[in-house]
């Protein structure tokens, strides 16, 4: 293969690009089992998720595995025979989950989805209101939905929650939000938070993780269904091997240890407060683009647009994975298509993880390069308007 000089910009809303740092750090031999550098490098992951969760009291369990493995845990754990759990649609994922779940013999009910709309707390509280006979052991929330792109406000959904006066235990995906946007599993309310490490935590992509607190692993001590792998009692263990049941992804815990201590030093303030305003950044340039009415925001509601991801739909007749291809491969933009009922219908840019202004410049002109070579018609300032939003800071 021909070398192509330069960087390639990875704006997929994960895997995303992966500092140097993190790489170096994975750049070394496994251990052996019993080596105590390995029960101090889970440890330091450990403590700096449940820092990152904002969470005190909750356990940590990881995987070697993605995200969909940690959806498949919390499955496992928490829903016992003859149990449901409430998902309400988000979009493609909050679907997928709900999917995954049926599959493995559960029942599931949902809230609708509107397509380009947040969750609407009122369909959550009613939902649970009619569960008298209080079959519903959790509600399984997306916080953001990756395909739309659209954030759930939690602090509402927990209060729905509660105005239905339910006992179910709130349980939130952040796999595309953590260390992104605002969040803080005890101040919400949140009994688990269920993660992956190649979104916000900047590391190359397997390992899922959950943080669980007190009531959860009870509800998990009750739940009679039958399972190995999965299991969280069998990984509160001291000795690596059984806190992974097997061996552990030992390098990509280094990778992971890295890429904390690079949120920590940044400040996790400091990190929320970079996503913001390149996420700003990168709307003002797709609110120009639309002015020529062939692409759009896919969410309707400017505050609940996502800091990680943007969903752009393209008006029909013009065919987005064509300039994807012209994006990566002529101008080294590598951007995300449409999922679910937005395949083919959109473009997905990702701006969380390891990035700055220039990367996010790099990127949103990138894109303007593609457009321009597909014919597709755009505001012509989408740049400019970014470079301006970033100027105010
Ligand atoms: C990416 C993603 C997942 C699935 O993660 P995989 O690692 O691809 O299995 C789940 N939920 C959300 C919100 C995601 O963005």
């Amino acid at each position: 293969m021909t070398r192509i000089p330069g960087i390639r910009f990875l704006h997929s809303p994960g895997p995303t690009h992966v500092p140097p740092e993190v790489l170096n750090a994975m750049h070394r031999q496994p251990l052996d089992h019993g080596d105590p550098r390995l029960g101090e490098t889970i440890e330091a992951i450990e403590t700096g998720l449940r820092r990152l969760v904002q969470a005190k009291d909750c356990e940590i369990f990881m995987f070697a595995s993605n995200g969909h493995g940690a959806w498949e845990t919390t499955v496992e754990n928490l829903v016992g025979p003859g149990q449901a759990v409430l998902i309400p649609g988000t979009g493609h994922f909050s679907e997928s989950w709900a999917v995954q779940t049926e599959g493995l013999g559960r029942r599931v009910v949902r809230t609708p989805f509107r397509e380009g709309y947040p969750v609407d707390p009122n369909d959550v509280e009613a939902a649970l209101r009619a569960d008298t006979k209080r079959e519903i052991v959790a509600v399984f929330a997306v916080h953001t939905d990756t395909a739309s792109s659209t954030t759930n406000d939690l602090a509402a959904l927990r209060a729905a929650i509660d105005a239905a006066g339910h006992p179910a235990l709130f349980v939130v995906d952040v796999v595309a939000s953590l260390a992104a946007a605002p969040f803080a599993m005890d101040a919400l309310g949140i009994d688990v938070a269920v993660g992956a490490c190649q979104k916000g935590l900047m590391s190359p992509p397997g390992l899922g993780f959950v943080a669980i607190n007190r009531r959860a692993a009870e509800v998990a001590a009750r739940n009679s269904a039958p399972r190995f792998y999965w299991d969280w009692k069998r990984r509160q263990a001291a000795y690596s091997y059984n806190k992974f049941c097997g061996t552990p992804p030992q390098n990509l815990l280094f990778g992971i240890e890295a890429a904390l201590g690079l949120l920590f030093q940044e400040g996790l303030d400091r990190v929320i407060a970079r996503h913001a305003l390149l996420s700003r950044a990168v709307h003002a340039a797709i609110e120009c683009w639309s002015r020529e009415g062939a692409v759009a925001f896919h969410c309707r509601i400017p505050a609940a647009r996502s800091v990680s991801v943007t969903t752009v739909e393209v008006r029909s007749g013009i065919d987005p994975e064509a300039m994807r291809i012209v994006a990566r491969e002529r101008f080294q933009v590598a951007i995300a298509g449409g999922l679910g009922p937005q395949t083919g219908r959109a473009f997905r840019i990702g701006h969380l993880g390891d990035l700055n202004p220039a990367m996010i410049l790099g990127c949103l002109a990138g894109i303007e390069a593609a457009m321009t070579v597909q014919g597709i018609p755009f505001g012509r300032d989408g740049v400019q308007k970014a470079v301006e939003c970033l100027a105010r800071g």
